[in-house]
């Protein structure tokens, strides 16, 4: 049986995909590293039933961050992570959905290599591939789309050059923007000024895979006057041709109608 600290000797940490909300979805091994944690340092957007399978000895912490509200700052969270593994413990990192997509497990990564600190990423199931399988509609297709893009509603500010969006709207691609709620009317609307199709389909899933799951699919041109507030969150945003093939498509007759 492994000990629940080793505090003769150096920790280890690990840095876990917790998947996108439901507590069945993640991995074997994340599972099993938490069940012999020590210390897990965890964000909100990880379900805190996964919480329930730590050992009774250990140590909580909450570093939840919320759009616009960061309760404890990214170097706060690497300084933890770091004291708590050099006095000897097995830190779990729990993240929501996969650690190295949209996660900041970059940064965290660094502080650890730069305190020699040793350490495993271990992947979950990000909110882009979750969201795609509860609305039944895939990421590519080879009629309809040839890349998947993640992209970052952060920086989706209208008059913005941080995206390149005649890229984005030519690469017969499916996009799925992470934290795009805030900005979805900028979003449509900077892809509509790009040549984008008025008609091309758009699917918000919010809380993918809770029972609170909501999916609505809409046209690009209807998205560019949505107010974002109409929209639960956590939510992710899939824009492409492969929207059609939802299981949900029907939600709309005319997309309907153009769908295989
Ligand atoms: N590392 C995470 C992403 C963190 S960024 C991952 O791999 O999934 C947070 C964004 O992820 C949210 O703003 C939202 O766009 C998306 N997201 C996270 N969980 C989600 C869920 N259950 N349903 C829909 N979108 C989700």
């Amino acid at each position: 049986m492994l000990d629940s600290k080793r505090s003769s000797s150096i920790g280890f940490v690990w840095l876990v995909g917790a998947g996108p909300g439901a507590p069945d979805l993640i991995t074997v091994r994340g599972l099993k590293v938490l069940q012999g944690a020590s210390a897990i340092v965890y964000d909100e957007l990880a379900n805190p039933d996964l919480l329930k399978e730590a050992p009774a000895t250990c140590e909580l912490h909450s570093v939840g961050k919320r759009a616009g509200k960061h309760n404890t700052t990214q170097d706060q969270i690497n300084a933890l992570l770091v004291s708590l593994a050099q006095a000897g413990n097995k830190v779990v990192r729990l993240k929501g959905g996969d650690p190295l997509v949209f996660g900041r497990a970059g940064e965290e990564i660094e502080a650890l290599r730069a305190a020699g600190l040793p350490f495993e990423i271990v992947p979950g199931v990000t909110a882009a591939t979750a969201s795609a399988a509860v609305a039944g509609l895939p990421l590519t297709h080879r009629d309809f789309s040839s890349a998947v893009v993640f992209v970052t509603g952060h920086q989706c500010a209208a008059n913005t050059d941080a995206l390149d969006w005649n890229a984005l709207t030519k690469l017969r691609a499916t996009l799925c923007f992470y934290m795009g709620v805030r900005r979805l009317p900028e979003i449509a609307q900077n892809l509509l000024a790009h040549g984008m199709a008025a008609d091309m389909p758009l699917a918000l899933i919010s809380e993918a895979t809770l029972p609170t799951q909501k999916i609505v699919i809409t046209r690009l041109d209807a998205a560019a006057k949505m107010s974002p507030d109409q929209i639960v969150q956590p939510a992710l945003v899939v824009i492409g041709e492969v929207v059609r093939l939802s299981s949900f498509a029907t939600q709309i007759p005319a997309l309907h109608a153009g769908a295989r």
